[in-house]
């Protein structure tokens, strides 16, 4: 059987395996093909590639920080982008752009979490990212060295990162976003377009809209959707003509969910792979 896992992260983002030993753990989770998905990053993908194990294809991906416009207030998503180019010049000056305001908003949420005496600072939270794309589990790992919760989780209830301290970010816009990972060479599929545990989710209307300005596929199987919801992505993506994806959106400790703990069919993988023309899938 071939175990294909489409999107997970590492230390070039909020992961906590660095690129060499997620591919490592790749392996040994028994996976044929894993991609890198970092958010908003391609930092990953040198050391992932150098340390590429034999008999496992690396997919090289990203995962956008997008929003959807139409609805008020604007809803966020996100797009796992493959194979693009990573020096095509709008898509780079995007990822930049999306880093660079990535660490103004974390610094912003410590300047507001110290205003209430919550003793972090942003070199340590700098620091736990370690020169990778800065998030909010990172934020969560000094809320947890300070003592004032126990999980990564935990530091995303409303008290917290989820509500009380949550500042947005800027991020693109989705439409935006599928047109230049495609004018990269890249194929975009929306991650966990129906999860609604993350918060608000976009209507259908918005992903047949998406489909017409070149959207590829639908995530499907993953943790944050209820059996229903995967099975209404799936639905959809057939009547769009998507295709369907399945992973596990590993990171790490900083959730538990497992490498390969859900997977893609390998026509899915394969029409992916085909549409690509940035990067070739190596291995
Ligand atoms: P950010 O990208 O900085 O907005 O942070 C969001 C990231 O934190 C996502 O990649 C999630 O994987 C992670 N995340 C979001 N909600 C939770 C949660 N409840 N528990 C653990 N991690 C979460
Ligand atoms: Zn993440
Ligand atoms: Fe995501
Ligand atoms: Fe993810």
């Amino acid at each position: 059987m071939t175990r294909i896992d489409l999107h997970c992260h590492s230390t070039a983002s909020d992961g906590t395996l660095t690129p060499s030993e997620l591919m490592r753990a790749g392996a040994e989770a028994g996976l044929d093909v894993m991609a890198i998905t970092d958010h908003d990053t391609t930092g990953g993908w040198d050391e992932a590639a150098a340390a590429r194990p034999e008999g496992l294809k690396l997919v090289r991906g990203a995962e956008l920080s997008c929003r959807w416009f139409g609805a008020e207030p604007a809803i966020a998503l996100h797009l796992l982008a493959y194979l693009f180019d990573p020096h095509e010049p709008q898509l780079a000056a995007d990822l930049v752009r999306l880093r660079e305001d990535r660490e103004q908003r974390a610094e912003k949420i410590v300047e507001l979490l110290r205003a209430d005496g919550v003793d972090i600072s942003w070199p340590e939270v700098h620091g736990y990212a370690a020169g990778g794309s800065v998030g909010r589990p990172h934020i969560a790992q000094a809320l947890i060295r300070a003592g004032l919760v126990r999980t990564t989780n935990e530091a995303f209830a409303s008290r917290w990162l989820g509500a009380r301290y949550f500042v947005p970010k800027t991020d693109l816009d989705v439409f935006e976003a599928v047109r230049a990972v495609r004018a990269a060479g890249g194929v975009a599929v929306f991650a966990h377009p129906n999860a609604t545990v993350r918060g608000r989710i976009v209507p259908d209307k918005l992903i047949v809209d998406l489909a017409a300005a070149g959207l590829f596929g639908l995530e499907a199987d993953h943790e944050d959707h209820s059996p229903q919801q995967r099975a209404q992505v799936r639905a959809l993506a057939g009547d769009l003509g998507l295709v369907v994806t399945g992973s596990s959106d590993f990171h790490g400790t900083h959730k538990t969910v497992r490498l390969g703990a859900f997977t893609t069919e390998p026509w899915a993988y394969e029409k992916i792979a085909a549409a690509a023309t940035g990067v070739p899938v190596l291995g």
